[in-house]
C-alpha cells in the first residue's frame, strides 16, 4: 500500500493533517473493530486500516502519539479490545498499561435461596488472555524498510502455468503494506499471550435477589487476581419447598402426619437457616415464623416465613389403629353426653327436626 492509497484507504486527501489522519483512524477503528463488528470483513478491514496508518506515519512520521508502541502498533487498539467473559470465564482482552480503565468482568453466579438469604463467599475462577503487549495484538513488528519479499509493493505477480505474469496477488510477507516485517517474537505471531487463570473470592451480600448485579474491585493485589473490577450477575436457583415473595416472605408447604397434627405435637421444620420447631396446634393449618423469611432489602432485616400444613390422614386404618379410634370416639361421641356444647346443641336439634317430621307425617295419615 502506497502512502497516497494509504489516505485513500482512511478516506482522506493526500494533504490532511496529522489530526486528521488520527481522527480517521479513530473513528474508523470505532466503526470496524471486529469487537463492534461481525461482518465477515472486519477484521480485514482492520488490518488495512492499521496498514494505512502505519503507512501514513511511517512517510511522514507525520503522527506521533504518547502511547505509541515501540513497533509500530496503531495506538488506541487497547481500548477496542476488551471483551466480556462468557460463562465458563474466559476472554480475550488486553494487556495495556495500568493507566487505562478496563471495562468490567461479566460473570454469572449461581445461589441457593439459602445462600441469597444469609450471603455467602463464593469462589470465582475465570482465564484471561491478554492481547500481546509488544504488538498490540498485531502479531507482527515492524521493522522499517520495505519488504524483501515483494520489493515494498505489497503485490507479488501472479504466474501462469507458463511462467507468463498474470496479474498480482496481495503479498502474504507484509500482507500487501509493502513494508518489512517479522511475526512478534513475543507472541509467535498470534497477537495474544497464554490465558491466564484468575481467582477471586467474593462476599455475596444476604438478601440478593435473582438478577441483581455486583461489582465487586478487581485490583492487583496478588499475581492471581482479576485484571478488572468484576460484574456479577445474581442467579437465585428455585427452590424445592421454599417459594419467595417480594416482601421477604418465604412460603411453604408441608405435608404433617394428621395424628400429630391432632395431638398437638412439636415437629421440626426447615428455614433458609435450618431446621427450627414449630408447636403445632389442631386448631391452625398456617403458621407465621416472625423473622425466619428472606431479607426484606438486600443486608436488611429478614421477613416473615409462612408454614401452610396439609394433615396426612392414613387411607386404610390397621386393626390397631381402628379399636384406638373406636376407644377414641367412645369418650366423645356420646351424642347428648358429649362434652362439647356445640355438639350438645346440635344432637338437640337434630331430634327436635326428627320429630317435627314423623309428626308431619302421622297429620297425613
Ligand atoms: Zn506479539
Ligand atoms: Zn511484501
Amino acid at each position: 500500500m502506497g502512502t497516497e492509497n494509504a489516505f485513500t484507504e482512511l478516506g482522506l486527501a493526500p494533504d490532511a493533517t496529522d489530526s486528521e489522519v488520527k481522527a480517521a483512524w479513530r473513528r474508523l477503528v470505532s466503526q470496524w473493530h471486529p469487537d463492534r463488528n461481525d461482518s465477515s470483513d472486519a477484521v480485514a478491514k482492520m488490518q488495512r486500516i492499521n496498514q494505512a496508518f502505519e503507512e501514513i506515519r511511517r512517510a511522514g512520521t507525520r503522527v506521533r502519539t504518547d502511547d505509541a508502541a515501540a513497533d509500530g502498533a496503531a495506538p488506541g487498539t487497547a481500548q477496542e479490545n476488551a471483551r466480556g467473559f462468557d460463562d465458563d470465564g474466559t476472554a480475550s482482552r488486553h494487556a495495556d498499561g495500568a493507566h487505562r480503565s478496563r471495562r468490567p468482568i461479566s460473570r454469572k453466579v449461581k445461589l441457593t435461596l439459602e445462600e441469597a438469604a444469609i450471603g455467602c463467599i463464593k469462589v470465582l475462577r475465570g482465564k484471561v488472555t491478554d492481547v500481546c503487549s509488544t504488538c498490540a495484538g498485531a502479531g507482527h513488528q515492524v521493522l522499517g524498510g520495505n519488504c524483501a519479499q515483494c520489493g515494498g509493493s505489497g503485490a507479488m505477480p501472479k504466474r501462469s502455468f507458463f511462467g507468463w505474469p498474470s496479474g498480482y496477488y496481495e503479498c502474504d510477507a507484509c500482507l500487501g503494506g509493502g513494508i518489512a516485517r517479522q511475526p512478534c517474537p513475543a507472541c509467535d505471531g498470534s497477537g495474544k499471550m497464554d490465558a491466564r487463570a484468575y481467582k477471586i473470592k467474593v462476599r455475596i451480600p444476604h438478601g440478593v435477589r435473582h438478577g441483581d448485579l455486583l461489582h465487586v474491585a478487581g485490583g492487583r493485589s496478588r499475581p492471581d487476581s482479576p485484571p478488572a473490577d468484576l460484574e456479577i450477575r445474581v442467579e437465585v436457583s428455585e427452590h424445592a419447598f421454599f417459594q419467595l415473595d417480594g416482601d421477604g416472605t418465604i412460603r411453604c408447604e408441608i405435608p404433617v402426619d394428621g395424628f400429630a397434627w391432632i395431638a398437638n405435637r412439636s415437629i421440626q421444620v426447615p428455614t433458609v437457616t435450618g431446621l427450627h420447631a414449630l408447636q403445632l396446634d389442631r386448631e391452625q393449618l398456617s403458621y407465621r415464623l416472625k423473622g425466619q423469611g428472606f431479607p426484606t432489602t438486600r443486608r436488611g432485616a429478614r421477613g416473615d416465613q409462612v408454614i401452610t400444613l396439609s394433615p396426612i390422614f392414613p387411607d386404610s386404618l390397621s386393626t390397631d389403629q381402628q379399636i384406638l379410634l373406636d376407644q377414641l370416639l367412645a369418650t366423645t361421641s356420646g351424642g347428648g353426653h358429649s362434652p362439647d356444647s356445640r355438639l350438645r346443641a346440635w344432637s338437640r336439634d337434630l331430634r327436635a327436626w326428627e320429630r317435627g317430621l314423623s309428626g308431619r307425617g302421622a297429620t297425613g295419615a
